[in-house]
């Protein structure tokens, strides 16, 4: 039989895990394939581990990774990928928004011949409109920025075939938006739709805050329209103010009145002085992600290994 191995990040879902464990046996029950559970343990405070212990001491399929601290979905997700080691990989959030129901579906597409099966959200039960709204914005500015196509609403619930999952492997960047990393590799890709219910139990650990950083990291790691950006604006700036230098040649020589120029040059000095602190910022982004990426440090720190790689730890 063959085997799907679905990787769940979690970070502090003590209400959530066991539903979530219940749903996915109920779903492999009535299907063909045998199933391997991979958490992720993104460094929870809750009872989150002791659950995890729980479920691996009853059932053998599931396998947990506790890594050493939080360290983000994208980077538990990846931890999980690295470990996965199914005919098919799905990856999916453990707070019931990535319903469970879909999984038959996956493996169907997959079935076809797909080798990557994305899910796109149609809709989100219970998302505030203001969430919709910057969504929906993010993906055109995204889109426009980048050079390959990031499909709206995309949401990190999809199926990948192990050789394509051996593929992102080899994908060892930091800042990291695996949506777009997974879009740009090519393979046979298709996606299906659904909506997302509202979270079972428990509230987002998404901040505002880890959603910028997401948001930027995905246009950062897709263009370098940005920078180029910096360079158009000086082009533009540059051909200004050489305008402005002729005005002030013409006020001074033609009709000698030089001194009344105090507001003009105060407005170029704040103007400039906006434009090179925006364009410092933009190449500041992209340096702050050069040093990273050169510091080259793991991705992710493991605390705890899967019982079945390390028998000896657990
Ligand atoms: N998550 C994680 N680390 C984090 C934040 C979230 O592993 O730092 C997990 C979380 O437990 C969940 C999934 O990532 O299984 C999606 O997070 P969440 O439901 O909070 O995001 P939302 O659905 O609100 O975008
Ligand atoms: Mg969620």
């Amino acid at each position: 039989m063959k085997i799907i191995s679905v990787v769940v990040p979690v970070y502090n879902e003590e209400d959530n895990i066991e539903h979530f464990y219940k749903s996915i046996v109920e779903v492999f029950d009535k299907l063909d394939y045998e199933f391997e559970l991979d958490f992720v343990d993104d460094g929870s405070k809750d009872r989150s581990r002791e659950i995890l212990r729980e479920l691996e001491k009853n059932d053998s399929r599931v396998q947990s990774i506790f890594l050493a601290k939080n360290s983000g979905h994208q980077l538990a997700l990846t931890c999980g990928l690295d470990h996965a080691d199914g005919d098919a990989v799905i990856m999916m959030d453990g707070d019931m928004q990535h319903p469970p129901e879909l999984i038959p579906t996956l493996i169907a597409k997959w079935e076809e011949g797909y080798e990557v099966v994305h899910t796109i959200r149609k809709n989100t039960e219970g998302v505030s409109a203001f969430k919709k709204l910057t969504s929906a914005y993010y993906y055109k500015i995204l889109n426009t920025l980048s050079t390959v196509h990031i499909q709206e609403g995309g949401a990190d619930f999809r199926l990948m075939d192990q050789k394509v999952v051996k593929a992102f492997r080899r994908y060892r960047e930091h800042a990291r938006f695996i949506r777009g990393m997974i879009g740009s590799m090519g393979f046979k890709q298709t996606y299906i739709e659904f909506v997302a219910p509202k979270r079972f139990a428990g509230v987002s650990k998404f901040s505002p805050r880890k959603m910028l950083h997401l948001a930027v990291d995905g246009v950062m790691a897709f263009s370098t329209l940005p920078l180029r950006m910096g360079l158009y604006i000086g082009v533009c700036c540059g051909f200004l103010s050489f305008l402005l230098f002729l005005h002030v040649l013409v006020s001074k020589y033609v009709f000698n009145d030089a001194v009344a120029g105090w507001a003009t040059i105060t407005a170029c000095i704040l103007f400039f002085g906006g434009v090179q602190l925006t364009v410092l910022g933009i190449m500041g982004e992209y340096i702050s992600r050069i040093y990273e990426e050169v510091k080259n440090r793991p991705l992710y720190l493991i605390g705890r290994g899967r019982p079945k790689d390390e028998p000896e730890n657990n």
